[in-house]
């Protein structure tokens, strides 16, 4: 059994009360978490401001990047436990999480690394009522204190994707990962010290949101900025408490994405994305699609594949071979995604596969499964079209013209992503320009280069990370104006 504590100012912080953490596959449990209260939080974000002025601040830039090449490379080592760990509190397939969750959470590291060795910074040289001359330039300083506040769906994934830029530009964090997901961002700790992070620089605080960790930690005067990933109404409630102080935020949140398929597509392709997106993860990606639109001509033969696609998925413990498709995070995810089940049925959906529970040998039958699910059928206004479901599930509607499939794409209050599927370009570089979106994909998705922006419009985020756009968040820029 494993036990997971607090990491403070590089020491592990047991408190008098602990939560359980649990493996969706079957809900057995795999430790007790230690619930930071508001003194422990306190405790780390006075280290991590402590560590900003201490010998963190001192290195070069090229030191701090090595030391980020080292923490990569540290995880890398510790590739199995990194692997275990996620897997035990996910789920998820060994296959997703050897390819993805764990190589990236390396890389996240490296990326911001060597871009904050490369970037340039901009100049101005102008002249002067004197006739003279002056040259302004800019200066990135680290913006301080940053609250990383991360969901479970991609814990080491998503909590590096904004360690990494932070810990690069010279910041220093307090995580709180998801109450659901503890272990990697733990396991983060032991390669901290490991690597010889200064001890501040990293900190992890568990709990809950409201009333614990989350809240204690958004809350507090000293962090400087808050960066988070998760539903758009927790969103509201981090940005009302980023109000006090007028904190500044970064937020990739909540998505309803739109899957477009043009009949001129590659058909197969198209299938073969579209599954993807709607059941990767077991459908638990910000980015997936549980909105498909198919052109009218394709639309049966679309129906049918995807179907034979949803039915050919291999359930089961996540380090059986050929296992392709894991449990829910959760049993109290299980019950919201089966309302949405149930919802469909009473709203009337045809149920074109699943809808429900598989049945799972032994004690797989207490953990956390549901069918990977399609229907047809629902009029746009189904709380099944509108409304994030974040499980294995998707909704196709036929549609005729270009002009139309862009209006119900749109008709969404988020905007993280769409993938269009299509061989005309002139149709895809329209559908490009036209979707309100963070991210389109034409023939592919998830496909990542993260050098790129990533973020959503409207109600799924506010400001773009990937590349140099993290540094408007991780970094305070300083214009140095001299006259000459
Ligand atoms: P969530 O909003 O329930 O929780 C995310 C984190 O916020 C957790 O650590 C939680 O403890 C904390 N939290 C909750 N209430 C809080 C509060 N009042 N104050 C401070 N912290 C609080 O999200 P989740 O269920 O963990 O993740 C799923 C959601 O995340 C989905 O909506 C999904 O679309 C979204 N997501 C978005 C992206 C993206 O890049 N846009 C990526 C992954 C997931």
């Amino acid at each position: 059994m494993n036990e997971f504590k607090n990491f403070i100012n590089g020491q592990w912080v047991a408190t008098g009360k602990t939560f359980e953490n649990r493996n969706p596959v079957d809900n057995s449990l795999i430790g007790p978490v230690h619930e930071a209260g508001r003194g422990e939080v306190d405790a780390a974000v006075q280290a991590a401001k402590a560590a900003l002025k201490g010998p963190w601040a001192g290195l070069k830039v090229d030191q701090r990047v090595d030391l980020l090449h080292a923490v990569a490379d540290g995880i890398n080592n510790r590739f199995d436990d990194f692997l275990a760990a996620e897997i035990a509190d996910t789920g998820k397939p060994h296959v997703l999480a050897s390819h993805v969750d764990i190589p990236r959470g390396a890389a996240n590291f490296k990326v911001f690394a060597d871009l904050i060795r490369n970037v340039p910074n901009e100049t101005f040289g102008m002249n002067t009522p004197d006739n003279g001359h002056a040259l302004n330039y800019a200066v990135r300083a680290p913006r301080g204190v940053i609250g990383v506040v991360c969901p479970w769906n991609l814990p080491l994934l998503l909590m590096t994707w904004k360690v990494g830029p932070a810990l690069a530009c010279g910041n220093t964090v307090v995580v709180k990962p998801s109450e659901d997901t503890p272990a990697t961002a733990t396991l983060l700790g032991e390669v901290m010290n490991q690597v010889g992070v200064p001890a501040g620089v990293y900190n992890v605080v568990h709990g809950f949101g409201p009333d614990s960790a989350g809240q204690f930690l958004t809350e507090h005067p000293l962090v400087d900025g808050i960066t988070f990933t998760g539903e758009t109404s927790t969103g509201e409630a981090i940005m009302r408490a980023a109000a006090k102080g007028v904190r500044p935020v970064s937020f990739e949140l909540g998505g309803k994405n739109a899957g477009i398929v043009f009949a001129d597509a590659d058909f197969d392709k198209a299938v073969a994305g579209i599954a993807r997106a709607a059941f990767e993860n077991t459908g638990q990606v910000c980015l997936g699609t549980e909105r498909v639109y198919v052109q009218r001509p394709i639309f049966e033969r679309f129906v049918a594949a995807l179907k034979q696609r949803a039915e050919s998925f291999k359930m089961g413990q996540p380090l059986e071979p050929g296992v392709n498709f894991g449990p829910l995070i959760s049993m109290t995810h299980k019950k919201k995604v089966l309302s949405y089940y149930e919802k469909a049925k009473a709203e009337g959906a045809v149920t074109v596969t699943g809808g429900g529970v598989p049945a799972m040998p032994g004690a797989l039958s207490a953990g956390a499964w549901v069918q990977p699910t399609i229907w047809t059928g629902l009029p746009e206004s189904s709380a099944i079209i509108r409304e994030e479901i974040f499980g294995p599930c998707c909704h196709i509607t036929p549609f005729d013209t270009e002009e139309e499939v862009i209006r119900l794409a749109n008709a969404t209050p988020y905007g993280l992503a769409s993938s269009v599927w299509t061989q005309d370009l002139s149709v895809a570089h329209r559908m490009g320009a036209a979707l309100e979106v963070g991210i389109c994909w034409i023939n592919s998705w998830f496909l990542r280069d993260l050098r790129t922006s990533f973020g959503g419009a409207k109600q799924s985020g506010i400001g773009r990370e990937g590349g140099v756009h993290s540094l408007e968040f991780y970094t305070e820029l300083r214009n140095v104006c001299v006259k000459l």
